[in-house]
């Protein structure tokens, strides 16, 4: 872990990311693709839950937020595929516009795809045509093993599940969607953005 990471002491040791606005970097190595989870406060709240396929952001949205308690299951509803540009967005979208709204990044960093067929790795990209994928996050506020999968409940074919599997990092009593509402690349919250001080 350490060794890599370390090309970015100096860049932090330079700056107060959480004062400047900047990406601390945080988890994120260039040889794995990465999750973004963005807190929307949008007509409903909701979690945007992304991860790098490709050179896009595969995206669900989650109304309740990410939970760390494996007996949790949250749905996450598909959304359309973001560019990878919008992983560290942080604004305010104007009211009248699709979306419209503050958007933080609620947590982010590299991503380890799980996914085994037979004991073979599935690639994410064929893992999540074939509706199920696991997932190892390593952010800031979520860690350890998730799994997404297509329940189509209700009918719907949007609707997918988001689950902590049960780890040694799964946590029955932590619940970050609820508690931790700041942004981890500039400390700010959706309120704080929505008052201007963005
Ligand atoms: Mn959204």
């Amino acid at each position: 872990m350490a060794g890599k990471d370390d090309t970015l002491s100096t860049y932090r040791n330079k700056r107060d990311t959480k004062k400047s606005g900047e990406p601390s970097g945080g988890r994120r190595k260039k040889d794995r693709p990465l999750f973004v989870v963005q807190r929307h406060d949008a007509s409903s709240l909701h979690f945007d839950f992304r991860l790098q396929v490709g050179d896009v952001l595969a995206s669900w949205a989650v109304p309740k937020g990410p939970s760390l308690d494996p007996r949790e299951k949250r749905l996450a509803t598909r959304t359309e595929d973001h560019p990878l540009g919008y992983a560290d967005f942080e604004g305010s979208i104007p009211k009248d516009e699709y979306g419209g709204g503050t958007v933080i990044v609620w947590d982010t960093g590299d991503f380890e795809n799980l996914t085994e067929r037979d004991g073979e790795p599935v690639p994410i990209e064929k893992a999540l045509d074939a509706g199920h994928a696991k997932f190892e996050l390593h952010g800031e506020k979520l860690a350890g093993a998730f799994a997404l999968t297509h329940t189509k409940m209700g009918g719907d074919e949007k609707n997918w599940m988001l689950v902590k599997v049960n780890d040694d990092q799964a946590d029955r009593r932590r619940n970050p969607a609820s508690t931790q509402n700041e942004s981890v690349l500039s400390g700010r919250t959706n309120e704080e953005i929505a008052e201007g001080q963005g």
